[in-house]
């Protein structure tokens, strides 16, 4: 598979720093591939420490002048970027399908999701609003919201567009300017997204896109004293490294970090709804996203009748080429994440779980779906994030032992029950220890809703109102009145 794209242009092989497209002065460059043939697409600057800084100098200039903007002015880029993204959709689910193998399907709905972000923020940017406070008869005191300022986001592979609008878009709405390092993974999705920002008149400096190697560039962004915020995506390990990095500058940090999402099925569900709310938590993108269900509990009087309907479903699915209109499971990001997967597979089969319906196959990067039954707490697939299409099957009796089970977890991020006992609803919806929960749906993402988890799933929340409090300080304002 070739690109053909509409718009050859939005696919670029250089970094954008500071407004201009370069390669890197240290003559390096990583090869970037396709996951699901393991052809190289292209490559991508190794962009340095120093080439870092001077994106960080001019995202503080860009950032001087932004701060000033009137809010009407950060809305209308917004809009205009959004329209652009949208404009380009079939392109850039290219680009992603190509970098990252989702289905072009699915990639064509992150598009659009992606591009809900900046329209979300556009209006929030005129929304920022204070507070007046009359203390004593002497005193006033305005609380003033003001942008955080120069900002830096580190970005993973499996939302190739969405995790990085979800950053840009409030920090753009707020007067803040960012200095982005995406998934050396996916950085063709990322730079194409930046030929759009340009277009929709992004002034110089204001947001850079640094490509290369995460030891290049990381600790750069970490120890600049003139980087206010991170905001990271990725893994917990990673985020835990960067929150201690970040500790001398004593930056902000927003972290949306790894989960090992419970999934609870009560005898009084509407099987149905279970199934295809399971289908759809579990199975987007492979499952790699931080909040498919990775542990699936089901009472055992609905245990059976679930497992027959889900594992009809489960045959049903097609594995191959993202670019394939018949597939809905596209390959693992990279042979890592297959040799995870099977790791998980083979733990549990060894500790006495059982396969459903057809046994693991793998062949190159490309996983086929397992649904296992008799899982238990003690294998791996448990206790990790498999982050791949095996869906594990747990049997309980007891509404708070399958509530123990789900909280036994140092993440907390998503988390879903299926249930119709409206009481049982409200005792489970307030018991369950994550920063999302979803009752009888597959679903915890959407603009409108914040983001983020508790416990080791990290520390802050993108979208909705409170995506945009994320990149504003609070100043407080005390204004004397000396008596007349
Ligand atoms: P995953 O396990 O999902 O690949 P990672 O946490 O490894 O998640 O990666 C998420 C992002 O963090 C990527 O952009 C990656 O390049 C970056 N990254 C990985 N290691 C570091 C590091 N030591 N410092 C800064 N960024 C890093």
């Amino acid at each position: 598979m070739t690109f053909s794209l509409n718009d050859p242009d939005l696919f670029r092989q250089t970094a954008f720093l500071g407004g201009d497209w370069k390669t890197s002065t240290s003559g390096k460059s990583l090869t970037v591939d396709n996951p699901s043939t393991g052809e190289v697409i292209g490559t991508i600057p190794a962009c340095t420490a120093e080439e870092t800084g001077a994106a960080i100098e001019s995202a503080q200039v860009a950032q001087a002048k932004w701060r000033r903007s009137s809010s009407a002015e950060r809305a209308a880029l917004l809009m205009a970027w959004y329209q652009l993204m949208l404009d380009h959709t079939e392109d850039l689910a290219q680009i992603m399908t190509m970098e990252q193998g989702k289905p072009l399907v699915e990639a064509k709905g992150e598009v659009t999701y992606a591009a809900s972000f900046l329209k979300w923020f556009a209006a929030e940017a005129e929304h920022v609003q204070g507070e007046a406070l009359v203390p004593t008869p002497d005193r006033r005191v305005i609380i003033l919201k003001e942008p955080v300022g120069v900002t830096a986001a580190i970005t993973p592979w499996n939302f190739p567009l969405a995790m990085i609008t979800r950053k840009c878009a409030p920090a753009l709405a707020a007067g803040c300017s960012m200095v982005l390092k995406p998934s050396e993974l996916t950085p063709y999705s990322a730079l194409a997204l930046a030929v759009l920002a340009e277009r929709a008149g992004l002034p110089k400096g204001l947001l850079s896109v640094v490509t290369g190697y995460a030891q290049d560039i990381g600790p750069t962004l970490t120890a600049s004293p003139i980087i206010r915020k991170l905001s990271f995506t990725g893994s917990t390990k990673v985020g835990s490294l960067l929150m201690r990095q970040s500790a001398d500058t004593v930056k902000k940090l927003s972290l949306e970090l790894g989960g090992n999402a419970p999934l609870i099925v009560f005898d009084d569900a509407d099987l149905s709804v279970a199934v295809s709310g399971t289908m759809m938590s579990k199975f987007r993108n492979a499952g790699q996203t931080c909040v498919c269900a990775n542990r699936v509990y089901v009472q055992s009087g609905i245990h059976d009748a679930f497992l027959d309907r889900l594992a009809a479903k489960v045959a049903r699915l097609n594995i191959g080429d993202g670019f394939d209109p018949q597939v809905q499971i596209g390959p693992l990001i990279n042979d890592a994440a297959v040799a995870k997967v099977k790791e998980h597979v083979e733990d549990a089969l060894a500790k006495g779980g059982r396969v459903i319906g057809k046994p693991l196959e793998i062949r190159g990067r490309f996983v086929s779906p397992v649904l296992l039954a008799d899982v238990t707490a003690e294998m791996k697939i448990a206790q990790e994030e498999t982050f791949g299409p095996i869906l594990p099957v747990f049997r309980f009796e007891y509404e708070n032992d399958a509530v123990e089970q789900a909280n036994a977890t140092p993440f907390g991020l998503a988390s879903y029950f299926f249930t119709n006992d409206i009481s049982r609803a409200w005792r489970v919806g307030e018991a369950l220890d994550f920063g999302m929960v979803g009752l009888n749906t597959g679903s915890v993402s959407m603009v409108s809703a914040p983001f983020g988890g508790v416990k080791q799933s990290g520390l802050g929340r993108e979208g909705g109102s409170l995506g945009l409090e994320e990149f504003l300080e609070v100043k407080s304002f005390h204004i004397g009145l000396p008596a007349a």
